[in-house]
């Protein structure tokens, strides 16, 4: 039986953000190898690849969001830069960056301090569920082959031509009455997709529409369940990080950057833990009172969720262009950033 202080299941956002801050201490487990299965349009703030160590993966920067309603299209700048990225590249870099092997194994469970994994048991004195919206290792009971709630489910193509600079936002009912669609531009492609708020997964016919009305070429698609409803951050003695607990957030679908700030914290915990400044109890208890103080932000942004399935897309347009003035928008997107963010301490 192998074993590690730490044992990560999951090496994407939420596993290597973990990893990082253990260097030498733990162990990353996932079926596939780090920077295959790209689910994600990778848009993200920049400061986000920095504290991955994978800033070089950015293929284009975008100071705007760009929201479009039926006869109404509205810009609102953005108070740090985002930017698009390579996934595979981002990946390699941030693992790069990390003194931690990696088990190419299926992760099937566990039992106590013990990962039941395709290759056998692995031991570890600290487990951290980084899986997903699956959520493997923390997630008993739960039904199968669907997250627990859902933030949606995305589908989006890689269209090989590029596009006007921002990241773009569709809120066109005509193409889908429940969620909205999107055109992330990345250097040479133009990432286009749309999410279903309501989890459809039938979404390739709206998204043929999407494309030819945007004017481009299909491309290579690919898509995914968006995380699960926000949850406990820890599941008995696991720490649970990213999709897994449900940190993507509802509405905007977001949910790199809040893998990558919550595994940062819960590794920061987990790291000073190991050192004995402050027990593992004691470790857990801090990170869920981390993600704890987010929760009236997620269960906010629930809400707008369900207004946006029944208010007009015309109305839409006018509380994005009332957003779009300086204070209004300084306020909302002051409060949108800061969820997660390491200013609002991580150390109660
Ligand atoms: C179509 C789409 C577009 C999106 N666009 C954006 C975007 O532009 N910006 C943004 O911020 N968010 C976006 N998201 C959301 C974002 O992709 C997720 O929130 C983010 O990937 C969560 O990171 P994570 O590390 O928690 O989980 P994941 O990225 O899902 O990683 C889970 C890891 O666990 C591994 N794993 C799963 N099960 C097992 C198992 N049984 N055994 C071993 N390993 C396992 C997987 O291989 C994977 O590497 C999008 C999502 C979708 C579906």
């Amino acid at each position: 039986m192998s074993g590690a202080d730490v044992v990560v299941a999951g090496a994407s956002f939420a596993g290597l953000a973990v990893a990082r801050e253990l260097p030498g201490r733990a162990l990353l487990i996932d079926h596939q190898d780090v920077g295959d299965g790209q689910t994600s349009a990778c848009g993200t703030p920049i400061s986000v690849l920095a504290a991955l160590g994978a800033a070089t993966s950015v293929q284009e920067t975008h100071g705007d969001l760009v929201i479009h309603t039926p006869g109404r299209t509205v810009r609102w700048p953005l108070p740090e830069p985002f930017c698009t990225f390579d996934y595979r590249a981002c990946c390699a870099a941030a693992y790069r960056g990390l003194d931690a092997p990696l088990l190419r194994a299926s992760v099937q469970g566990r039992r106590g301090g013990v990962v039941r994994t395709s290759s056998g048991d692995v031991t570890g004195r600290v487990l951290v569920d980084a899986t997903g919206w699956r959520a493997v290792l923390s997630g008993a009971g739960r039904r199968p082959g669907r997250p627990r709630g859902f933030v949606g489910f995305g589908l989006e193509a890689a269209a090989p031509v590029p596009f006007e600079s921002g990241l773009h936002f569709y809120f066109w009912p005509d193409l889908l009455r429940d969620g909205y669609l999107w055109a992330f531009p990345a250097g040479a492609t133009t990432r286009v997709g749309l999410i279903s708020y309501r989890a459809r997964t039938q979404l390739g016919p709206a998204l043929d529409l999407f494309l030819r009305r945007l004017g481009v070429p299909p491309g290579p698609r690919h898509g995914g369940f968006l995380g699960g409803r926000f949850g406990p951050a820890t599941a008995g003695d696991v720490f649970v990080v990213g999709d897994a607990a449900g940190h993507c957030l509802p509405f905007t679908g977001e949910g790199i950057r809040l893998a990558v700030r919550a595994g940062g914290v819960a590794g920061r915990l987990i790291a000073d833990a190991l050192r004995g400044r402050i027990g593992l109890d004691e470790a857990r208890a801090r990170y869920r009172a981390f993600a704890l103080r987010a929760r009236r932000s997620y269960r906010f942004l629930e809400w707008v969720t369900a207004a946006s399935l029944i208010l007009p897309a015309t109305v839409l347009g006018a509380v994005a262009a009332w957003a779009s003035r300086p204070g209004p928008l300084r306020m909302l997107m002051g409060h949108y950033l800061r969820i997660f963010s390491p200013d609002t301490g991580e150390r109660p």
